[in-house]
């Protein structure tokens, strides 16, 4: 039995190329989202789904650089979040400058410009006119309800906040898995079996533990590249119509050959 690992501690470099990862990967997908949303973007799932999306590629590219520094997690995440959330909205304004005007509205527009602004069809004087007439004219909600002015910017404020925890908790759950802070590399699996009868009695035998009856166990045996530090030991039981239940171990990487040679042991 060993202590578990220490906590992963803020590694600069790392940090840096992460972050730069994830605000590339927040550019590009809030440029997909914005030629998604121009389409069609279903309110509270559409916040979600490129919360998720976002997330995924963010704690994937962690999972492959070995970051597994909490605080550098949350604040990538969340800045990520801010680059999706404003980086779609400004798309929108700069596709409502390119969307081209009939002959007949650009004269109007032209001859009486307080016309077409009642219409809100003059062009937006810049990013923050453009949003807040977006929210004078209102935000089309289901079941026929328009929110305007506040309301529109409170509904704008509750996509961000779906948007950043979606991606906050898929970026934490990818993340979720063991990481040597010596070597700085997440746990790999070294080795995986399902146990029966003398094999799994044996092995409860020696963390002073009795195997329910009938039951089989799935072992699993996680461990850094290098083996500098403790290494895991999961064993789930499985007992036909029970609950499983777990035993699990840290284990002194000098124990490892002796357990593995006392699973290889049949019989
Ligand atoms: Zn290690």
């Amino acid at each position: 039995m060993a202590e578990p690992p220490a906590q992963a501690r803020f590694r600069g470099a790392r940090a840096l190329a992460w972050l730069i990862v994830a605000l590339v990967a927040a550019a590009a997908v809030a440029w997909i989202g914005a030629q998604v949303a121009s389409v069609r973007a279903p309110w509270l799932f559409f916040p979600l789904a490129v919360g998720v999306a976002l997330g995924a590629i963010a704690g994937g590219a962690a999972l492959a650089m070995h970051l597994k520094h909490r605080p550098t997690l949350w604040f990538g995440a969340l800045a990520s979040s801010a680059v999706v959330v404003v980086g779609m909205h400004f798309l929108a304004y700069r596709a409502s400058l390119d969307t081209p005007r009939s002959g007949n509205l650009a004269m109007i527009t032209e001859a009486f410009p307080d016309v077409a602004e009642r219409h809100g069809t003059a062009p937006s004087a810049g990013f923050s006119d453009f949003l807040t007439r977006m929210a004078q004219q209102g935000r089309q909600l289901p079941i026929g309800i328009i929110a305007r002015g506040g309301w529109a910017w409170a509904t704008w404020g509750l996509d961000a906040a779906i948007l950043s925890a979606a991606a906050i908790a898929t970026v934490l759950a990818l993340t979720a898995s063991y990481y040597c802070d010596i070597c700085g590399a997440y746990y790999r699996l070294v080795r995986q079996e399902t146990l029966s009868g003398s094999r799994l009695r044996r092995l409860c035998e020696t963390f002073d533990t009795q195997s329910p009856p009938d039951a089989t166990g799935d072992f699993r045996y996680l461990a850094c590249r290098r083996g500098c530090g403790p290494e895991r030991m999961t064993l789930a039981f499985r007992t036909p119509g029970s609950r499983s239940s777990h035993l699990n171990a840290w284990i002194h990487p000098a124990d490892r050959a002796k357990l593995f040679q006392q699973l290889d042991q049949t019989g």
